[in-house]
């Protein structure tokens, strides 16, 4: 499922291959994938016009189109790819420019969005999404997440906290910072607020680098290790299963406090 370091990658992708040329036509060969707009108004709102910069918030990609932007949400299988002869198999949406090339939204389960927007911030505010961690300091961290009770894992999974981080990430940033993901937040000493932006960002950006370079995770991540009564990669002990706000969660029962 894409999570934030997945459509960063979609969005650098896009970037390389999307802008700067004029889309000739736009192809919605299932109309399922739209959001609020209408087959005939989306074609019509991006035909000929050319895409200028990607913004990705979260796990939103968005795309300035002059005037109107073009906004992509991945769900649990959506993808982007470019292709010269038939288009990929699941392909939902396809721009095609000026220079030949053709650009596919793929979405096999249909749980991703395409849609055109006025504004990516007013979309944020309306949506009440966080901040994208990637562009978070640490002492704006600290403020939002200041007060908050429930468990710690919480900050993370909020997406009015922090927009972008499902599971997956939110279970290795404590994994690697720690912590145990049901300490309750707001007895977080400062330094372990500290450590689990920090650990969160480094996360984030690793993957990324690793992703783009077609390279799997670390070896000593937990995501390797998600499975009751596995053996940690770290101290050795062992991983639990449990439920924390409301999600399945890992963690080891040993170096995680
Ligand atoms: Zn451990």
């Amino acid at each position: 499922m894409p999570e934030l370091p997945e459509v960063e990658i979609y969005a650098r992708y896009f970037a390389r291959h999307a802008l700067r040329q004029r889309i000739a036509r736009v192809r919605v060969l299932d109309e399922r994938i739209l959001g609020a707009v209408r087959k005939d108004a989306f074609a019509r709102a991006l035909r000929g016009r050319a895409f200028t910069r990607v913004r990705r918030h979260g796990k939103h990609l968005f795309a300035d189109a002059g005037g109107t932007w073009l906004h992509l949400h991945f769900g649990m299988t959506g993808d982007l790819s470019t292709y010269d002869d038939a288009p990929p198999r699941f392909a939902r949406v396809i721009f095609d420019f000026d220079n030949g090339a053709h650009l596919a939204f793929e979405d096999m389960r249909l749980f991703g969005v395409a849609d055109t927007i006025p504004d990516p911030d007013a979309f944020i505010r309306l949506h009440a999404l966080g901040p994208d961690p990637l562009s978070l300091r640490l002492g704006e961290f600290r403020r939002i997440v200041e007060g908050r009770r429930g468990a710690a894992k919480s900050l993370l999974m909020s997406q009015d906290v922090i927009a972008g981080i499902g599971n997956l990430y939110a279970d290795e940033t404590h994994f690697q910072a720690s912590i145990a993901p049901r300490r309750p937040a707001d007895q977080l000493a400062p330094v372990e607020i500290k450590t689990i932006f920090l650990t969160m960002r480094k996360i984030l950006l690793t993957t990324i680098e690793r992703k783009e370079r077609g390279d799997d995770y670390p070896p000593r991540y937990l995501i390797h290790h998600r499975e009751e009564g596995a053996r940690c990669p770290r101290c050795g002990g062992t991983i639990v299963k449990s439920v924390v706000f409301g999600r399945t969660t890992y963690s080891c029962a040993r170096h995680q406090m």
